[in-house]
């Protein structure tokens, strides 16, 4: 992590507004309510590091790649029995390998389409094991076992265990990122968002037909919309003459 503004960073500028607002206080009695500009200054730059997970904030993330023509596509939420598989049939019949970011009570229920998406050789990220709608409050014990506990199934069907993760939502926190520090986990964000799982089939496709070499593309495979639209999305990256890779590929 080299940008400068991080979380290290923004603290220790925190540290020192503290000080200098103290002393102001003290010595010159300014009114105590100017410690509201340490506190301002933290929590919008921590809030903001929080929800933008290109920001680096935290911690390193994958966003994009180095590549003269080539996309990743990813999929999230998944395995689904409803999606899932027609997303794998249209990704067989095109020959292209994607990466798909699985949550762990999705692999408990559904093994069969879990097993399909690995015998394609496609590649398998933690997505965590319950989505937790509040995974940035958790505990570092509860994030370690939300991803533990899915690593331990991914390893069931793999037999070997990621290292890549994407935290629901993209949030990140100092919590998550010293669990995915202590695990060597890399985690994988992205720089194209499809929207897929609120905006309409003709939205997303405007969105994802901006793409560009070196674009990470999230998709949900949990949608009944995205094998439509990930259909048109593959014709519209062939007429401009991208190819498709996976992150097994991308991080070795
Ligand atoms: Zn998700």
């Amino acid at each position: 992590m080299n940008k400068i503004i991080n979380y290290k960073n923004i603290y220790r500028v925190t540290i020192i507004i503290i000080v200098t607002v103290l002393f102001l206080i003290l010595v010159y009695k300014f009114s105590i309510f100017y410690m509201l500009i340490p506190f301002f200054f933290y929590t919008s730059f921590t809030i903001w590091g929080v929800f933008s997970i290109d920001s680096q904030f935290y911690t390193h993330v994958i966003c994009n790649f180095d590549t003269e023509n080539e996309i990743a596509l990813t999929f999230d939420d998944g395995p689904n029995p409803e999606t899932t598989e027609k997303i794998l049939d249209i990704l067989k019949y095109h020959q292209i390998k994607a990466s798909f970011f699985c949550i762990g009570t999705q692999i408990e229920k559904y093994p069969e389409i879990f097993q399909r998406i690995v015998n394609e050789k496609h590649t398998i990220g933690n997505h965590t094991w319950s989505h937790h709608n509040f995974f940035a409050f958790l505990s570092y014990k509860k994030v370690l076992q939300e991803i533990v506990k899915t690593n331990a199934y991914i390893y069931k069907y793999t037999n070997k265990s990621t290292i890549l993760f994407r935290p629901p939502v993209g949030i990140l926190n100092p919590i998550i990122a010293k669990v995915c520090k202590n695990m060597n986990l890399k985690i994988i964000g992205w720089n194209l968002r499809s929207l897929d799982t609120v905006k309409s089939k003709s939205k997303v496709l405007m969105r994802l037909s901006k793409v560009k070499a070196g674009d990470v593309v999230l998709l949900h495979d949990n949608r009944q919309s995205t094998p439509e639209i990930l259909e048109k999305f593959i014709g519209i990256i062939a007429e401009i003459k991208l190819k498709c890779t996976d992150f097994n590929e991308i991080v070795n």
